[in-house]
């Protein structure tokens, strides 16, 4: 008999979330590999398009399939009490998963996607109604927080912490082998699915210092172009009409596969819209790149722009200097790139805040013409810039990490409000050129 194996993406309990193409996609990856060998579920406590979905939210989203999540306010953790935000759960209602729960006989796995290490508490709670519901079936946990927090994972109750990608215990417990070349990710588990991701390439061969990507040690590959088509025509056919890359480097090596599949996606003409939520490196967007993207449907570009200050880059890895993105974004204008599109993200909250020079860097960002969005800084333990803020927050408690309280922490809550502000002024100014 087939063991039977829930795939669980679990709710988000924070200040914020949006849905900004967020999908399970490794978890979906490992249900590809488990689908032909195993009964196979799918519950995303995240997916917008659910008919439990409230459909006043669902009339918000955004041309490009992006918008709000169903929310609940709720008592705040104690950590976070000088914090003046109000806290929610993110998400479908608990009751719909138990009621899952419930209609299965049987469930021997429970795979979940785990994601920001300071989401861990909607991990809990699955854990929790999977223990309560199904007290044998061996649950298993994966994704970003189980690989840079294992031990306090392990300590949520979990039978299995897998980190990184070592899938090998996962079906040792199975007692399957791992199936051998190229499977698509389960994304035919969605009763009906709008957006979707892709990844060309894995690995990012930078180092920037508050990342946590260079301390995966995952080294930097393309993927062959024959599989990243094989998954635009999965997503095609099921429906999606906004697609995200979710790569760390897409620029990086284009000839590789960027290339290629950018020429096969014009030729296909297929009505999907391309966006790059993780932020694209200016210093590689060429006038080719640029073309080839705005030709192939990309429509919205995030490049990464953390300070114009040399002083800043020096220690941090040095991404992206002032004239990299003067540059691309000149790029991106000739190639015919709506600059309302074209966004600059910049950290707040960063612990060498002072050498950043933060203003006049988002006013140099704004002076080009394009957006620009400030990424709350997240203090990442085993980063050197996490490490930083040992002194700050109490880094082995994963909800110190959390992105919208360490700046308010840092620098307090009025210093925050201003740049909020200043941003919001900056991009009124943007739009209405
Ligand atoms: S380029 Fe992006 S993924 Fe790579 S190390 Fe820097 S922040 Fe991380």
């Amino acid at each position: 008999m087939k063991p039977t194996i829930l795939l669980v993406n679990p709710p988000i309990y924070d200040f914020t979330a949006y849905d900004f193409w967020l999908k399970p996609y490794g978890l979906l990856r490992v249900g590809g590999l488990l689908r032909d060998h195993t009964d196979l579920y799918l519950f995303d406590y995240m997916d917008r398009n659910q008919p439990d979905f409230d459909r006043t939210l669902a009339a918000k989203t955004t041309q490009w399939g992006c918008g709000p999540y169903i929310k609940t306010k709720i008592r705040k953790p104690e950590i976070f009490s000088k914090i003046p935000r109000f806290f929610y759960r993110f998400g479908r209602k608990n009751e719909m998963f138990r009621n899952v729960l419930h209609s299965k006989k049987h469930l021997d796995f429970v795979c979940i996607q785990t994601s920001l290490t300071y989401w861990y508490p909607g991990v809990k709670e699955v854990i929790d109604d999977v223990r309560r519901i199904h007290p044998r079936a061996t649950i298993v946990l994966g994704g970003f927080y189980a690989t840079c927090c294992p031990s306090h994972a392990a300590a949520l109750g979990a039978d299995l912490v897998i980190r990184d990608s070592a899938l090998s215990p996962l079906f040792e417990r199975l007692q399957l082998p791992i199936p051998q070349g190229f499977t698509l990710p389960a994304w035919d588990l969605y009763p009906a699915l709008s957006t979707g991701v892709i990844k060309l390439t894995q690995g990012c061969p930078f180092g920037c210092s508050y990342c946590y990507v260079p301390q995966s040690k995952v080294a930097f590959a393309t993927r062959p172009v024959e599989e990243c088509l094989e998954e635009l025509d999965f997503l095609v056919g099921l429906g999606c009409t906004n697609i995200a890359f979710y790569d760390d480097a897409l620029l990086y090596r284009p000839h590789e596969v960027l290339f290629p599949f950018l020429e096969a996606a014009i030729q296909r003409q297929y009505p999907v819209h391309f966006h790059t939520p993780n932020a694209l490196h200016a210093r590689f967007l060429t006038s080719e790149i640029a073309q080839l993207m705005i030709k192939a449907g990309v429509k919205t570009f995030y490049l990464g722009f953390e300070s114009r200050s040399a002083t800043f880059h020096g220690p941090s890895g040095g991404k992206v200097v002032s004239d990299d993105l003067v540059a691309a974004v000149e790029h991106l204008r000739r190639a015919g790139a709506d600059m309302n599109c074209v966004t600059a993200y910049e950290m707040l909250g960063h612990p060498r805040f002072a050498a950043q020079q933060l203003e006049g860097s988002m006013r140099f960002a704004a002076q080009l013409g394009i957006r620009v969005m400030l990424s709350d800084f997240s203090p990442i333990p085993g980063t050197p810039d996490g490490e930083l803020c040992r002194g700050i927050v109490d880094l082995d408690e994963p909800l110190s990490h959390n992105k919208t309280a360490f700046p308010i922490l840092f620098l307090g809550s009025e210093t925050v409000s201003y740049y909020k502000d200043l941003c919001r002024e900056l991009n009124r100014t943007v739009r209405a050129k």
